[in-house]
């Protein structure tokens, strides 16, 4: 596959201006974080193909996404999590990793049998955990059913996810895919990579029995409502086409610091999408060959998806509910007043960021 490096996916592509801006906007970031501690951890739920899960999610602290340090992508903060200057030590994150297992260790009752690890970045770069650290990881966790670690696709490497595979897991790369489309992809997240990449990694996932995981950005910038909302649409139909990839995550934009996204945001130029939007998707496309599922974050909050302030959490509850049983049947049960006026967003907003309602 391509060797990636953002100067060459940058050049000529009218994506110099994207990134200027945003290396300016991350440079007024000031924290610093611990190489031995990982970013987050926290025990959950997931839906997989084997049916719904307990689960250990885990954001290692890795150097950091490469791409983000050219600049990265319009919505994502997470490059001002990373450690500060580079690369992460073999035993540091370890050490990140056995932080992990006392947090569950201390607040499960079994171990999980899901394992999840993200890094801001991606898992199986090799400049961000290197070899010996998959492998050591991948034994960590040997006894457990499935294990998901998120990657940029290019680089998807069947003898990478063989760490894996050999030791019995089940496994998942989760692919920040963000849309379906390569201009929505290229000039509205700034990511650099095509849809045709993403299905060779998908197929160089199931050459080893492995997975996909795509991960979808409902309502880039720069995108009206219903925009967003169709793009999501025929996003999810085109991914769940794909051979391997078997489950699809829909994220709602939220806005993050140190961000494009949050520049708009500030300037009145983007509102993050409704939960209605959410719903309507997930109702719409319940009938794929894939499980979709939805996790927004921030939901109710201006800086997260939103409907009215007043059924936010009923309809973010319907959302989970839909995520564990895939049953469009659960947003039967939710109305308010407010999707009058989501109804008239969806008619009249215009792509010129230029949002109707807070
Ligand atoms: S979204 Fe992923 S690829 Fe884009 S800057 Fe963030 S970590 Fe890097
Ligand atoms: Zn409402």
């Amino acid at each position: 596959m391509s060797q990636p490096s953002p100067e060459v996916y940058e050049r000529g592509k009218g994506m110099d201006a994207h990134n200027q801006v945003m290396r300016e906007i991350r440079s007024r970031k000031d924290r610093t974080y611990d190489p031995h501690e990982p970013t987050r951890v926290w025990l959950d739920e997931d839906n997989t193909p084997d049916g719904v899960k307990q689960s250990l999610t885990i954001i290692l602290n890795t150097g950091g996404c490469r791409w983000a340090r050219a600049g990265g992508c319009t919505m994502c903060g997470y490059v001002a999590e990373s450690v500060e200057g580079g690369s992460v030590a073999h035993e540091a994150l370890m050490d990140q990793i056995q932080v992990c297992l006392d947090h569950e260790a201390e607040n499960a009752d079994d171990p999980a049998d899901l394992i999840k690890i993200y890094t801001s970045g991606s898992f199986l770069d090799e400049r961000e955990v290197d070899a010996e650290t998959r492998a050591a990881i991948a034994e960590t966790f040997g006894d457990r059913e499935r294990i998901v670690v998120e990657s940029l696709p290019d680089f998807v490497e069947r003898e990478k996810l063989e760490d894996f595979t050999s030791q019995g897991l089940e496994t998942d790369v989760a692919i920040g895919l963000e849309t379906a489309t390569d201009r929505v992809r290229h000039d509205c997240v700034n990511k650099y990579f095509d849809f045709a990449d993403f299905e060779d990694a998908c197929a160089e996932a199931g050459a080893v029995d492995a997975g996909v995981k795509a991960y979808l950005l409902m309502k880039p910038p720069f995108l009206s409502e219903s925009e967003a909302l169709e793009d999501m649409k025929s996003s999810i139909r085109r991914c769940a086409g794909v051979d391997h990839c078997h489950t699809i995550s829909m994220n709602p934009t939220n806005v993050q610091r140190y961000t494009m996204v949050d520049e708009l945001y500030f300037n009145g130029g983007y509102r993050p999408p409704w939960l209605w939007s959410v719903a309507d998707v997930l109702e719409s496309t319940a009938d794929v060959d894939a499980i979709v599922v939805s996790d927004p974050v921030g939901h109710g909050s201006d800086r997260g998806p939103h409907n009215c302030g007043e059924c936010d959490d009923l309809v973010q509850k319907a959302i989970k509910d839909f995520d564990l049983r895939q049953d469009p049947s659960v947003f039967s049960q939710v109305s308010c007043e407010c999707e009058g006026a989501w109804e008239v967003v969806l008619e009249e907003e215009t792509s010129y960021s230029m949002p109707l309602a807070r």
